[in-house]
């Protein structure tokens, strides 16, 4: 029996009080202290640590992606609600003038900026896919990132911000390979965070789609059993957090960017992320905001 109380605006503010997250004055997004910053960190290390038989590549890429590439993946058709686009300015000496009056006379100036190449990047696996144009090798390829990514979604709660981390998995090969690849580690994901004693469960999930047609693409992805999340409660018992989620995009990428296995036929892919302010969250959360009286048997995982 989880005999918690949930309280976010209590968890938020203890979060505070004990200089776990520092306020910025913006929705979703805080500054960490050291002691949240640590466990972020250790939990990042044990995936890798549990993750190394499988000798993933591991590249790092930078918070932003072309705009271009943005608009092909169709983030645009799906999720234009949490996109995240950056402009500057790139007028003349007079617009410049007006640009600067416009703010110390508190006027709105924003339609004085004009968009860049580039947006925030969404999701820690979007800038792997096109490294995979052309043809695979043989058993296809596996690669892991770890990124800050944005997601335009201001709230209250602690455990939904605007810019946070992913550690992410991202297998591109053959259908069955990719499908397997995926269920495997549902179960190890699972395995990993009860052996953190974290009270967590796996469900299906769908993503955030857009509007009235998004209602239609979510159930279909909960028909074809396409996305699974696990989950812990964290600010509620009845709604718990996703922590963790695990993607089947099928030929979603692989058409879009041409990746072939060596018959010719079109690959697929999926990846599997941790949110890891939600993870550090929820082991807060489960185990108190002290982690020198966490249970020894976390604490051993966590700082070996
Ligand atoms: P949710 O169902 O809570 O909206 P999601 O399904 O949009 O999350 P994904 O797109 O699958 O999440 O992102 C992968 C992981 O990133 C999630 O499992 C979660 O741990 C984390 N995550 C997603 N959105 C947020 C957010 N706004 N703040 C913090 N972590 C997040
Ligand atoms: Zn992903
Ligand atoms: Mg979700």
């Amino acid at each position: 029996m989880d005999t918690r109380t949930y309280d976010i605006e209590g968890f938020h503010d203890e979060l505070v009080a004990y200089g776990l997250i520092v306020p910025t004055g913006i929705k979703g997004a805080y500054g960490r202290g050291p002691v949240f910053e640590d466990i972020l960190r250790r939990f990042d290390a044990l995936v890798v640590r549990e993750a190394a038989p499988d000798n993933a590549q591991e590249l790092t890429f930078p918070p932003i992606v072309a705009r271009r590439m943005i608009e092909e993946l169709g983030y645009l058709d799906n999720f234009p609600q949490l996109a995240g686009s950056i402009h500057s300015f790139m007028g003349d000496d007079r617009q410049a003038r007006q640009l600067s009056e416009r703010v110390q006379a508190g006027q709105r100036w924003e339609d004085l900026l004009a968009p860049t190449d580039v947006m925030l990047t969404p999701a820690a696996c979007y800038p792997v896919y096109p490294t995979f144009s052309g043809l695979l090798p043989d058993s296809g390829r596996l690669v892991t990132v770890m990124n800050w990514v944005f997601r335009h979604e201001p709230s209250d709660e602690p455990t939904r911000l605007q810019h946070f981390r992913m550690r992410e998995y991202i297998r591109v090969g053959s259908p069955q390979e990719v499908q397997a690849w995926r269920d495997a580690w549902l179960e190890r994901g699972l395995d990993l965070l009860r052996r953190l004693k974290l009270p967590v469960q796996s469900d299906l999930a769908s993503d955030p789609f857009f509007g009235r047609a998004g209602r239609m693409m979510a159930a279909s992805q909960v028909d074809q059993r396409l996305k699974f999340e696990i989950l812990c409660p964290v600010i509620s018992r009845e709604k718990p957090t996703a922590i963790c989620s695990f993607n089947w995009h099928q030929e979603h990428f692989t058409s879009t960017f041409g990746i072939r296995q060596r018959d010719g036929a079109l690959a697929h892919t999926a990846c599997l992320g941790f949110g890891l302010e939600r993870v550090t969250l929820a082991l807060i959360k489960t185990h108190g905001f002290d982690p020198a009286d966490w249970p020894a048997q976390v604490r051993e995982l966590l700082w070996p």
